[in-house]
């Protein structure tokens, strides 16, 4: 407050109570000048209340009022003004508006009756003394004015303050209690859940404001403060959620921050963590600055502040109130204060439910998401890829690894890894396969199985076993300590051993098949909540579904494209991928051989042991084709006997030195064993090379078919290219007839 404010009002209301306007001109100079004080001081006394941070005082006001009727009554003719009764009506308004309307009664009354007597006794009153009326006049102004200040008092008594405030709490609490609304559930896209979440928000710092301003009416204080726990960046930190406070101003009073009760000095900090209230009664002074909710020291002179326990004895806030009056609280006004708790509690729980369910429902959804994707007819490895880059979202992980168990082979194989815990190596790889592309040393090699033995990872050959005996459970490990590295998920020869510290399992199944095993990793500790683990739950049986039909798709169509004696690609395949080369080679001009292969006198193996015997030698050379071709050649049982190769980026030379490893290797190896005889059998082999032999590709086949006819016509068991046709003209032709 102003230091001229209050002797000035002191001298305005000695001036007035002088009677100097009585029956004068209100223009005269006296007049307006004593009008511009008053008006400056009124304005002073507006522009301090409304910036400072302490609380409305009323009285004076009060006196500014009486100062203003009281001169309004001079210049209208003093006791015989008309405007007399206005202090009648200032006196029962005041009464009315007041909280406390008895004492500011009081104090108005008293002004008035003060002033007008010191009027009735100015040596400039003109008038002529009516002392009766008066005091009868200013008796029953006193009188009426009491009765209606005790009626209004009574009219908006206790009992219906506290009613009032109860329905509006539980309005409050209505608004925020997420099964009462019904459009809250069903909002299932990104969008209606951000609006609302802001929505519940908004809903949250109401009802936590309302329920202060309900306490504020009981117990009148200060600034009532509410920090609620909240867990942030992996600690523990109060947050100002709420505040109610005389001080209004933004600049004075605290927004939203974070504080870290592990602060010793920091009282409401230390509320929290000592779980016990604090109370400062007898301080001279509170430095309000470090209680955390203000910005601006403010004269606080009683502070308490209680934690809000649950019943399980856990923080979930402290409310904190003060007041610039002394021992503002007493035990009896804490203990009213403490009484409060349940509704705090109530609301928290409430706001948790409300964002579990949220979260239920943003489950739900990714849940349709991901059915989506699952359902799609894409390929198996673009769902996994898809899947996961979902759950990155969903579930924030630094790996997802979805294994396969080839139960033929005894083989795990990695049908997906991704997560920034494998992003180094891959990215690298990455890298090197790009330029050796560019550079056009070599086609970048096609997605190759990673596959290991399933005894290498001892998590899924655990499942396995216990799969086997009839049981199937997920595993958690919440914390591997500093042991995470030692896990091999991806078999002993894998360089990727990301340090994991939370890994989750899912064995996959169907009917009676065990298909694999679901892994995701994180390189904290604990990082799946059980809501999301139990998620993946839901979600690993539907995924277990995709990866068996896959599986038995798959089956099909390598039923339909391989034959079924040597497990090579048909002729059919064969040709398709021809012409897909073709294309290729027209687009990039890359080289490209192709070898045809026929064994050599095979009707006689046929017709000496029987067909089923000529069967074993046909499988004997895929076996020998299968292990000596590249990862990216392509084999084919061409026909009956015959076979063919494909040779990507494979020049004439290449193809020519292959074409005679499989000759000599065949040379040498037992076709069958009949009896105690060994049979042996022999190739020729047609090789055709593109540029070299032909700048046509559709004409690769037929000039290896030709290379082919020359190999067997020289003699059989040899490698034949397209020059030696031509070479071996000229021997024939030089040959006599
Ligand atoms: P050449 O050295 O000239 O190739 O003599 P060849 O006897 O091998 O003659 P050719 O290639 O024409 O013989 C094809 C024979 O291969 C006919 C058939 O008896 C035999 N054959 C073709 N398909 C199969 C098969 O699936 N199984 C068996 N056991 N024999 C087959
Ligand atoms: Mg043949
Ligand atoms: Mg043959």
């Amino acid at each position: 407050m102003n230091r001229a404010i209050l002797p000035g009002l002191a001298l305005y209301a000695v001036s007035s109570s002088l009677g100097l306007f009585l029956g004068q001109d209100p223009s005269g100079p006296l007049i307006m000048a004593w009008l511009t004080g008053l008006v400056l001081l009124a304005f002073l006394l507006f522009y301090s209340t409304y910036t400072s941070p302490e609380p409305l005082k009323p009285y004076p006001f009060i006196v500014l009022g009486v100062i203003v009727l009281n001169f309004l009554v001079q210049v209208t003719g003093g006791i015989h003004s008309l405007l007399w009764p206005a202090y009648f009506l200032f006196t029962v308004s005041i009464a009315g508006f007041s909280v406390r309307p008895l004492a500011r009664t009081y104090v108005t009354v008293g002004l008035i009756l003060a002033l007008e007597t010191a009027n009735r006794l100015a040596p400039k009153q003109v008038q002529e003394f009516q002392w009766e009326a008066y005091a009868g006049y200013a008796l029953s102004l006193a009188g009426v004015s009491l009765v209606t200040a005790y009626i209004m008092h009574h009219v908006r008594g206790r009992e219906k303050q506290v009613r009032d405030a109860h329905e509006q709490l539980l309005a409050h609490a209505h608004a925020v209690d997420p099964l009462a609304d019904k459009t809250r559930l069903p909002g299932l896209t990104r969008e209606e859940r951000q609006a609302t979440n802001v929505d519940a928000a908004l809903k949250r710092e109401v009802t936590f404001n309302g329920l202060l301003e309900f306490i504020y009416e009981l117990v009148p204080a200060h600034t009532y403060a509410l920090f609620l726990k909240e867990h942030k960046d992996g600690k523990d930190v109060l947050t100002l959620r709420a505040v109610l406070s005389d001080s209004r101003s933004p600049a004075t009073i605290g927004s939203a921050q974070d504080l870290d009760p592990g602060q010793d000095q920091w009282i409401i900090g230390k509320c929290a963590k000592d779980r016990e209230p604090k109370r400062l009664n007898d301080d001279l002074r509170i430095p309000s600055l470090a209680l955390g909710y203000y910005h601006r020291e403010v004269p606080v002179r009683s502070f308490f502040a209680f934690p809000i326990l649950d019943d399980g004895g856990n923080v979930l806030g402290v409310l904190a109130v003060d007041s610039l009056e002394q021992g503002a609280f007493s035990e009896e006004t804490c203990q009213i204060l403490k009484r409060f708790t349940p509704f705090f509690i109530q609301i928290i729980e409430r706001i948790r439910i409300a964002q579990e369910l949220n979260i239920r429902a943003s489950h739900f959804e990714s849940l349709h998401q991901m059915s989506a994707i699952l359902n799609s007819s894409l390929e198996l490895n673009a769902i996994l890829n898809r899947l996961a880059e979902q759950l990155a979202v969903m579930v924030p992980h630094d790996l997802c690894l979805f294994l396969r168990y080839d139960e033929p082979s005894g083989q795990a194989v990695v049908l997906h890894k991704s997560g920034p815990a494998l992003q180094n190596d891959s990215r690298s790889g990455e890298i090197v396969e790009r330029l050796r592309s560019v550079l056009h040393m070599r086609k970048p090699s096609p997605e190759r199985e990673q596959t290991f033995p399933v005894e290498q990872n001892a998590i899924l050959a655990q499942m396995l076993m216990h799969w086997k005996n009839g049981r199937m459970q997920p595993y958690h490990f919440p914390d591997f300590g500093d042991r995470g590295g030692e896990i091999r998920l991806l078999g002993e020869n894998s360089k990727e051993r990301p340090e994991l510290k939370t890994l989750s399992c899912w064995p996959l199944a169907a009917g009676d098949r065990f298909l694999g095993c679901f892994f995701l990793g994180s390189l904290q500790v604990n990082a799946f909540s059980e809501l999301q683990r139990n998620f993946l739950d839901t979600l690993m049986n539907q995924v277990a579904m995709v990866v068996d039909n896959s599986i038995m798709h798959q089956n099909i169509r390598d039923m339909a494209r391989t034959d079924g004696l040597t497990g090579l690609l048909n002729h059919r395949t064969f040709m398709e991928k021809l012409s897909e080369e073709y294309k290729r080679i027209d687009r990039e001009s890359r080289p490209f051989s192709i070898l045809l292969m026929d064994i050599d006198k095979f009707k006689n193996v046929n017709d000496t042991y029987g067909h089923p015997v000529g069967d074993l030698a046909i499988k004997s050379v895929a076996k020998v084709l299968k292990e000596t071709a590249r990862a990216t050649d392509f084999v084919a049982r061409y026909g009956g006997e015959e076979f063919a190769v494909g040779m990507v980026d494979t020049r004439s030379e290449g193809a020519q030195q292959m074409a005679e490893r499989v000759r000599a290797i065949m040379e040498k190896t037992v076709a069958a064993r009949i009896g105690s005889r060994d049979l042996m059998i022999t190739l020729s082999i047609g090789v055709s090379s593109f540029p070299e032999d032909t700048r046509n590709a559709a004409d690769l086949v037929t000039l290896a078919d030709n290379a082919l006819y020359q190999a067997k016509r020289s003699g059989r068991n040899r490698v034949c290219l397209l020059k030696d046709i031509k070479a071996g003209d000229e021997e024939a032709a030089l040959k006599p007839a």
